[in-house]
C-alpha cells in the first residue's frame, strides 16, 4: 500500500463539498468587491520566494519545498500566493500600464513544516491582491471583505491590526529596536539572533515565551509612526468602527513575511486549537519594485481554507440530501432505467445503478450517496411502464408513470 506523503491530505466527500462551499462564498464576495479570478503556476524559481517572502521569514528560512529539477533549475513549490501574483503582474507589464487591478486566487500552497493539527505541508489558500491603489480605503475594503466572508460562513473571528510604518519611519524605529536588542543579545533565541541581523522587526513575532517576556519592554512601531502612516492607521480604524467591526491593536503583529508596510492584520478563530490564524494580510507597497517592476502599491490577504473547513466540519452535519438515485431490481429493467437516468441528468444530479440488486442494497447505496429521491423499477413497475418513487428526506412514497417522471421531479 502506497500512502499519501506526510502532511498531505485527501479531501473526500463531504470534505470536498465543504471546500467547494467555502470557495463559492469567497468568490461571490470577492467579485462584489471588484476582484477577478487569476491563476499562476504552482512551481516557481526559488529566487522569487527568497527575494519576496524574505530570508528572515520562517517560510524561506525553514519551510521551503525546494528542489533541483531535471534541467538543473532551482525551483520551489509556492509557499504563498502573493509572490507569484506580483511576478505575473510585472511579467504582463501591468505595472507600466497603470490603473488599479484587483485579483483573487485559490489553490494549493506548500510549506515543509512539522505536520500537526492545523498545519499541513500542502494546504489551500483563498487570497486577494490589489495593485496600484495607495488609499487606505482599500486596506479597509480588504478587511471588510474578509469580514463579510466569515459572516456569510457564520464563523466568529477576532481581528488584530497593526501598522508597520513605511520608509519614512521604519528605519529610525529599526535603529531604536536594534539598540534595545543589543542589551539582550545573550538572552534571545537563535532564531531571533538571525532575525536581528536580517530583519530585526521580525523578532516581535517570535513564538518563544522567553523572548516574548523580553520584548514586552521593546519600543513599539505604532509609537514611532510618521504623520502620514499615523493618519492612515487612524483612518483605517475609523472605517472599521463605522462598519461595526471590532478589532484589537496588536503592536507585536508583524506577520510571517518580510514585505509588509503600513497595514498588517490577522483574523483569529477560537473554534480551532492553537493554530488559530484563519486569515492574514496587509499592505506591500515596495514589493513590485523589489521584484524588478515599476513601483506600484499593493495590498492583499490570504485565508487558510483547511482551518476554515475544520471549523465548519466540527459543527452539526449540514450536508443536505440532494439528487436522484435510479435503479432496478431485475436485469430486464436496466436498459430502461439507464435511459431514463440519462434523460434526468440533463436537469438533475442523478446516480444510475448499473446492477440489478435487491431493494435493501439499493436503499443502502442511495443512503451512502446522500441522495434525496430514490427511484426503483421492480417486476410490476416494469410490466406497467412505471417506477417506484421514495423521497428519502420526507419519506413520501408513490408509484409514477415513467413518462411523467420529468413532470413529477420538476425543474
Ligand atoms: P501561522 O502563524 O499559523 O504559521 P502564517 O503567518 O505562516 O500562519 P500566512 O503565511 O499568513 O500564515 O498564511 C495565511 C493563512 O494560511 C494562515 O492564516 C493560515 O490560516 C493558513 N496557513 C498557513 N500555514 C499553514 C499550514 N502549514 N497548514 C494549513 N494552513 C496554513
Ligand atoms: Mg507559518
Amino acid at each position: 500500500m502506497i500512502s499519501a506523503l506526510r502532511g498531505m491530505k485527501d479531501h473526500l466527500p463531504p470534505n470536498g463539498q465543504t471546500y467547494e462551499y467555502i470557495i463559492k462564498i469567497c468568490e461571490e464576495v470577492a467579485k462584489n468587491y471588484g476582484y477577478s479570478f487569476i491563476m499562476t503556476p504552482h512551481l516557481e524559481q526559488t529566487a522569487l520566494f527568497r527575494r519576496s517572502v524574505g530570508e528572515s521569514s520562517d517560510i524561506v528560512g525553514k519551510e521551503m519545498y525546494q528542489f533541483i529539477d531535471k534541467g538543473e533549475n532551482d525551483v520551489c513549490l509556492r509557499p504563498e500566493g502573493t509572490a507569484g501574483t506580483v511576478r505575473a503582474f510585472i511579467e504582463a507589464k501591468l505595472d507600466r500600464a497603470g490603473g488599479v487591478r484587483r485579483y483573487f486566487y485559490h489553490g494549493s500552497m506548500f510549506r515543509y513544516e512539522r505536520p500537526q493539527k492545523g498545519r499541513l505541508r500542502e494546504f489551500h489558500q483563498f487570497g486577494c491582491e490589489c495593485f496600484n491603489e495607495p488609499s487606505v480605503y482599500e486596506d479597509a475594503s480588504v478587511i471588510l471583505m474578509i469580514n463579510e466572508i466569515f459572516s456569510r460562513l457564520n464563523i466568529k473571528t477576532s481581528l488584530k491590526i497593526n501598522s508597520l510604518g513605511d520608509s519614512s519611519c521604519m528605519p529610525a524605529y529599526r535603529e531604536k529596536l536594534l539598540k534595545f536588542l543589543s542589551s539582550y543579545e545573550a538572552l534571545i533565541c537563535e532564531d531571533c539572533k538571525r532575525r536581528k541581523d536580517t530583519n530585526p522587526i521580525r523578532v516581535l513575532d517570535c513564538k518563544e515565551q522567553k523572548c516574548q517576556e523580553i520584548y514586552k519592554d521593546a519600543p513599539l512601531i505604532i509609537d514611532n509612526l510618521s504623520a502620514e502612516c499615523k493618519a492612515d492607521f487612524d483612518k483605517l480604524q475609523e472605517i472599521l468602527t463605522a462598519n461595526g467591526i471590532k478589532f484589537e491593536i496588536d503592536s507585536r503583529l508583524v506577520r510571517g513575511l518580510d514585505y509588509y508596510c503600513k497595514t498588517a492584520f490577522e483574523f483569529i478563530s477560537d473554534e480551532i486549537g492553537s493554530q488559530s490564524a484563519v486569515a492574514g494580510g496587509g499592505r506591500y507597497d515596495k514589493l513590485v519594485e523589489y521584484l524588478g517592476g515599476k513601483s506600484s502599491y499593493g495590498v492583499g490577504f490570504a485565508m487558510g481554507v483547511e482551518r476554515i473547513m475544520e471549523i465548519l466540519s466540527s459543527r452539526e452535519n449540514s450536508t443536505d440530501r440532494e439528487g436522484i438515485y435510479i435503479c432496478a431490481l431485475d436485469k430486464e429493467g436496466l436498459d430502461i432505467i439507464h435511459q431514463a437516468g440519462i434523460n434526468l441528468r440533463k436537469k438533475h444530479k442523478t446516480n444510475i445503478s448499473y446492477e440489478a440488486k435487491n431493494l435493501q442494497k439499493h436503499l443502502k447505496n442511495a443512503d451512502n450517496l446522500n441522495a434525496e429521491i430514490f427511484l426503483c423499477m421492480g417486476e410490476n413497475e416494469l410490466k406497467e411502464g412505471k417506477i417506484w418513487y421514495k423521497n428519502l428526506k420526507n419519506k413520501v412514497e408513490k408509484t409514477i408513470n415513467l413518462n411523467e417522471l420529468e413532470g413529477v421531479l420538476g425543474e
